[in-house]
């Protein structure tokens, strides 16, 4: 069986990468959601282990400790980690998983994983993603001046990706994610051994 495909979603905060993760996970079932671990409290409305494993920094550290993890980042000071073992157990049944993780996490992927497809989420302009973090309004101050620092540094690191998208739209960035991912399912390189199970296989005649 062919392995699944591991895609990751990054881009700087307010460039729409949540958006765009929802919309494509919603549209194509069959990819498999990653589910992070967070040191971070719960927000409203979010449960433990459907939105994220809620942990302790206790229990994280030990976690990272044990080696359990395929990356971690600290983002915006709580800590996340993508839990390795039901990542490799999903690509392992051919099945494709997707994560949303923030630019740190991501090149640590692309640097152990290197087959993973790495999507880069581009705001269309600075000014259009400060609005849109302004639009929010879950930011204090503080939290957007530091978030707008740090995007302006993350932008500058698109050329760590396999693909970019920008995001003017999220209807057209959604499907712009879903043609690269059939693209990438589509390349000779992904699907050797079924095609050499079909050059192999004995005619009737
Ligand atoms: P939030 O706390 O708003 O859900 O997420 C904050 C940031 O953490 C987002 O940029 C999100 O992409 C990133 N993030 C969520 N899960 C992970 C993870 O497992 N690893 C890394 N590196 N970043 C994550």
């Amino acid at each position: 069986m062919e392995k699944g495909l591991l895609i990751v979603i990054s881009g700087p905060s307010g460039a729409g990468k949540g958006t765009i993760y929802g919309a494509v996970t919603e549209r194509l079932p069959s990819l498999r959601k990653s589910i992070s671990v967070t040191t971070r409290a719960p927000r409203p409305g979010e449960k433990n282990g459907v939105h994220y494993h809620f942990r302790t920094v206790e229990e994280y550290r030990a976690m990272k400790a044990r080696g359990e993890f395929l990356e971690t980042a600290e983002v915006y000071k709580n800590f996340y980690g993508t839990p390795a073992a039901p990542v490799f157990e999903i690509l392992s049944h051919g099945q494709d998983v997707m994560f949303e993780i923030d630019i740190e996490g991501a090149k640590q992927i692309k640097a152990k994983y290197p087959e993973c497809v790495s999507i880069f989420i581009m705001p269309p302009s600075f000014e259009i993603l400060e609005q849109r973090l302004r639009g929010r309004g879950t930011e204090s101050e503080e939290s957007l001046s530091t978030r707008l620092g740090s995007a302006r540094q993350e932008l500058a690191q698109y050329d760590r990706f396999d693909y970019i998208v920008f995001n003017d739209d999220a209807a057209l960035a959604t499907q712009r994610v879903i043609d690269i991912i059939s693209a990438e399912r589509c390349k000779v390189s992904r699907n050797e051994q079924t095609i050499q199970k079909i050059l192999n296989e004995k005619s009737e005649i």
